[in-house]
């Protein structure tokens, strides 16, 4: 199970529906059962785990940039 990296305490996963208030689907997300704080399932959104790759791969290039430069 997973914990808040905030308090420690468990994380419950909210299945995906439909908001009440707005009237507006949502996704399946993971939020902290005592202090509330949204919680990041590892692996589990797609997307931010490409964003995380495309970031890797920018980090990666910048050092090559930066070999590449003549250093002042
Ligand atoms: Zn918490």
């Amino acid at each position: 199970m997973a914990q808040c990296n905030k308090c420690g305490g468990n994380i419950k996963t909210i299945p995906a529906g439909v908001s009440k208030k707005t009237g507006r689907p949502y996704n399946e997300f993971s939020v902290c059962e005592v202090c509330s704080t949204p919680h990041k399932e590892n692996g589990g959104n797609k997307s931010s785990e490409a964003l995380q790759i495309i970031n890797d791969n920018i980090l990666a290039l910048h050092k090559k940039i930066d070999k590449l430069l003549p250093k002042e």
